[in-house]
């Protein structure tokens, strides 16, 4: 198997440390693997994305010396091939269009239960109100839900395989948790016609990565995207899961954090190799 992997930035903002560690580790493993290394643009929330974040973070990278192969994918581009993939997950019976909006969910939800999780990794977990919607009745303003029951009965037996953080080694699916803390996720969001998780593992797919190398804090996010590929019958990559440079106060950085946006050390004179060194690369 060759080794491709990718780094896939969103355009909304500013790359920072953090960004810059992601880039770099999976940079560093494709060429150690003698790999490729591919830039995907994840710009499906065109209400957010800004062509001139687009433009920075082309420039921090080629700055950083990392190179990959042009063209570089764009998620925006690539509506019609998401339409596909979730037509079979459609012809699966899998899927739902729903109408809830936040305060009808937050409703439905009722109060807390305690030692029940009400969060997932796509925020409030959705009690189900329009589950036993047919596709026929969606409408433009719906949002498109995965009924992640039914997907588990015939996906839920998957697994994949962990290289790097603390969850090393091979993981099967946990059902339960997939039930009862991420819910019936939303594979396509009002006015963006996909989602993070549906472009995500149609485009790795598509882009034959064979390894995933991103922030353990899409490690939940993992569970999510190894059922879809099972449901699609796309392969699985192997996953190699970071840690997070966090600032002095133990925080993660957020894009809104320009105070380690790579952008200020190269103004205010930082070499490339001040930046891998800042973030022990
Ligand atoms: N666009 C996502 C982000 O910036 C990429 C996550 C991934 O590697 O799948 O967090």
């Amino acid at each position: 198997m060759s080794y491709r992997t990718r780094f896939a930035p969103s355009p909304t903002g500013p790359l920072h440390l953090g960004h810059a560690y992601s880039a770099i580790l999976a940079f560093d493993m494709a060429q150690a693997a003698g790999g490729t290394f591919l830039l995907r643009i994840e710009d499906i929330d065109q209400s957010r994305a800004r062509i001139e974040w687009e433009t920075q973070i082309f420039d921090d990278l080629q700055w950083l010396g990392l190179d990959w192969p042009s063209p570089v994918m764009r998620q925006s581009t690539r509506l019609p091939r998401y339409r596909e993939a979730l037509a079979q997950l459609e012809q699966l019976g899998l899927t739902y269009p729903c109408h809830c909006n936040r305060a009808d969910i937050e409703a439905a939800a009722g109060a807390p239960q305690e030692g029940v999780p009400q969060f997932g990794p796509d925020g409030r977990i959705y009690p189900g109100t329009c589950r036993n919607r047919a596709m026929s009745q969606a409408k433009p303003s719906d949002v498109i839900r995965l009924n992640m029951e039914k997907s588990i009965q015939l996906a839920g037996h998957a697994s994949f395989r962990e290289t790097g953080s603390q969850f090393h080694g091979p993981h099967k699916l946990d059902p339960d948790h997939l039930t009862t803390a991420v819910g019936d996720i939303i594979l396509v969001r009002r006015g963006m016609g996909s989602s993070y998780h549906l472009s995500v593992v149609v485009d790795d797919a598509d882009q034959h990565i064979s390894h995933v190398t991103r922030g353990v804090d899409l490690f939940e996010a993992t569970q999510i995207h190894v059922l879809l590929q099972t449901l699609l019958a796309l392969p699985t990559p192997i996953y190699h899961h970071h840690v997070l440079i966090r600032d002095d106060d133990g925080k993660r950085l957020a894009k809104r954090d320009d105070a380690r946006a790579i952008a200020k050390y190269r103004a205010e004179g930082a070499t490339p190799q001040d930046i891998r060194t800042m973030v022990g690369l």
